[in-house]
């Protein structure tokens, strides 16, 4: 009964709010291992012909949607993951990485969640995919959700507006914020050699899930630091404040 409810990996609640403790939002994460519905989807062929190409990284998504903060925070994940550094070996490296990033983005949806600590959360059936020529064993879920309510996109400004959590060390709704949250959930998707996600699920402990973004911003953090100096495109201008006029529908 309690494998059907949903499995909210990871809510990314940084910040300990000071009441309602008790209303834990992330239930039932420990049951992933043991989804009886749990699909494997294999995805390449040749592994042995054409071992060349496993370095090859995927070509950038042409996004669909018109959200500039949204397509902002794709490429700079992008521009980070797509070359050789220890961000992007800590994920397998490039291509593993890349391939990762563009199937999580081509099913990311973004919702108005009720809990403003919330910046993305992925639940539902998973499915298990590997693909023999990139070496990638990764999961995705059936569901994955930008919170528009969350550091993704909010930040107090106002004193009416309610309260948003940095993430780890990078304030909220900003462009290492955006960055950070998308890496922690790659972290939730793939394995690790010795067969482990690459971060723990932590969609029942706020602790794991600050714990996993300080591991994210141990392996990452200098790339994401640079994202600051890295030149938006000119039509994917993150905003920096306010509440307000970007949110998307
Ligand atoms: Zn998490």
């Amino acid at each position: 009964m309690r494998l059907r409810r949903a499995l909210f990996v990871c809510t990314l609640v940084l910040v300990m709010p000071l009441i309602g403790l008790a209303q834990s939002t992330a239930p039932e994460l420990d049951k992933v291992e043991a989804n009886p519905d749990e699909k494997m989807v294999v995805m390449s062929e040749k592994p042995a012909s054409v071992k060349a190409e496993s370095t090859i990284v995927a070509a950038p998504l042409e996004l669909a949607r018109k959200d500039a903060t949204y397509a902002s925070a794709y490429h700079d994940v992008y521009h980070i993951l797509s070359a050789p550094n220890p961000c992007s070996s800590f994920f397998g490296g490039p291509s593993t990485a890349v391939e990762v990033l563009n199937t999580l983005f081509g099913q990311l949806e973004t919702s108005k969640l009720s809990d403003t600590r919330t910046g993305l959360s992925m639940f539902g059936q998973t499915r298990s995919i590997s693909n023999a020529r990139t070496g990638a064993n990764y999961r995705m879920f059936q569901k994955a959700v930008i919170n528009t309510s969350g550091p993704f996109y909010q930040r107090k400004f106002w004193p009416a507006d309610p309260f948003v959590p940095s993430v780890g060390s990078f304030q909220p709704n900003t462009r290492e914020a955006r960055a950070s949250i998308l890496l922690h959930e790659l972290g939730h998707l793939l394995q690790g050699a010795d067969g482990r996600w690459l971060l723990p699920n932590d969609g029942a402990s706020d602790e794991q899930s600050r714990k996993n973004t300080i591991t994210i911003e141990e392996r990452c953090g200098e790339q994401i630091k640079t994202l600051r100096r890295r030149r938006a495109d000119a039509n994917t201008v993150a905003p920096q404040k306010g509440s307000g006029a970007e949110v998307p529908q």
